[in-house]
């Protein structure tokens, strides 16, 4: 796996300015279609807790 990209721009969660931030996938909108989605690194450890949390309920329940 290649290493993450971070460049200098805006977090689309937290609306930080000027923060390195890294793409993390693209969304999808009916009207806009696909957009890449950048977040920092705060929020990507966000994300990455609720990932987690989303595989142990997905396993509890299964
Ligand atoms: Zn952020």
């Amino acid at each position: 796996m290649a290493e993450p990209t971070w460049l200098l721009g805006s977090c689309w969660r937290c609306d930080g300015d000027d923060l390195p931030v890294m793409w993390i996938g693209d969304v999808q909108n009916r009207d806009l279609g696909h957009v890449p989605f950048y977040a920092c690194e705060p929020c990507m450890q966000r994300l990455e807790d609720l990932m987690r949390a989303h595989f142990s309920l997905a396993h509890e329940a299964g």
